[in-house]
């Protein structure tokens, strides 16, 4: 039987069980995944515990993602740039780091129709969401210019990566972007009467926007974007997408992400 989990804390809000559990029964794989309740100070020995009872891989979220960075035997190139490991594969009895979050981005934007190659990016956020997100759209050639409300850590970030920041939201100028991504967790439920930018915001609307917040599925900031023109982009198709991209490091198989979408659809 193949053993996945995903280890976190807390972990009770997690949607990857379901969403990999329903992608197991559709492919009618023996197998299981759980929430695994992991506190910080017992992280190291988790770990171990759980390779050694067998399990075959694990995803990683807040707030281990850094942390499990030393107990890797190995990191994928993501991984290290990003410098965040969401996934793990155990290979002839290896721990493998990946990050699956940069994958899971990129796939939600070129799905959508997007083309990233030369484009022209806002991104607001300097967490650890937005390195993925830098990541994947330096990878595929983009522009890019980050902006956050602490600037010294969108400073950080574009000089890490050879991109521009910016001190304060260019309103009025945003329309000459092709792209915003919001990787700010402004909007999300509970707070779901936020948003991170207003529009309309002068004189054209960018095209497209991108939204990483999942909770709830249409964002303000979304529907609001929506509502002036541009295309939009939603964070469950990124958390999809990233878990898709697990699934097929642990299976080896194409994963089917309409039945994890629809597993987490009424989420
Ligand atoms: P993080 O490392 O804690 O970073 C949080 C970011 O949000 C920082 O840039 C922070 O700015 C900014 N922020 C927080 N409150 C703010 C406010 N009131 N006004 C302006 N900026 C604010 O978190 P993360 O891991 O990057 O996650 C960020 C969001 O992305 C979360 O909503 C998360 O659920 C979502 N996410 C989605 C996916 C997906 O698959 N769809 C994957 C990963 C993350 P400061 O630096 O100034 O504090």
């Amino acid at each position: 039987m193949l053993k996945l989990g995903v280890i976190g804390y807390p972990i009770g809000h997690s949607l990857s069980p379901r969403m990999h559990n329903a992608a197991l029964r559709a492919l009618s794989l023996d197998g299981e995944y759980s929430a695994i309740a992991v506190e910080s100070a017992g992280l190291t020995e988790a770990v171990r515990g759980l390779f050694a009872q067998g399990f075959a891989g694990l995803n990683v979220t807040i707030p281990h993602k850094q942390a499990i960075l030393p107990l890797m035997d190995e990191l994928a190139n993501s991984a290290r740039v990003i410098g965040a490991v969401n996934t793990i594969v155990k290979v002839d009895g290896c721990m493998i780091g990946h990050n699956t979050d940069a994958a899971g981005f990129m796939r939600g934007l070129t799905n959508a129709g997007f083309n990233p190659a030369g484009a022209r990016v806002f991104v607001m956020g300097a967490g650890g969401a937005a390195r993925a997100v830098v990541y994947a759209l330096c990878d595929a050639r983009a522009s890019v210019v980050v902006w956050n409300r602490t600037y010294e850590r969108a400073e950080r970030l574009a000089s890490e990566f050879g991109v521009d920041a910016i001190d304060c939201l260019p309103m009025g100028t945003l329309g000459r972007f092709d792209l915003i991504v919001n990787t700010t967790s402004v909007g999300m439920s509970p707070h779901q009467d936020q948003t991170p930018l207003q529009f309309p915001m002068g004189e054209r609307t960018p095209q497209w926007v991108y939204d990483l917040v999942y909770r709830p599925r249409e964002t303000r900031f979304l529907r609001e974007a929506r509502a002036a023109g541009a295309r939009t982009i939603a964070g469950l198709d990124m958390l999809v997408y990233q878990g898709a991209e697990a699934f097929t490091l642990w299976t080896g198989l194409a994963a089917p992400v309409d039945v994890m979408r629809n597993a987490i659809m009424d989420s």
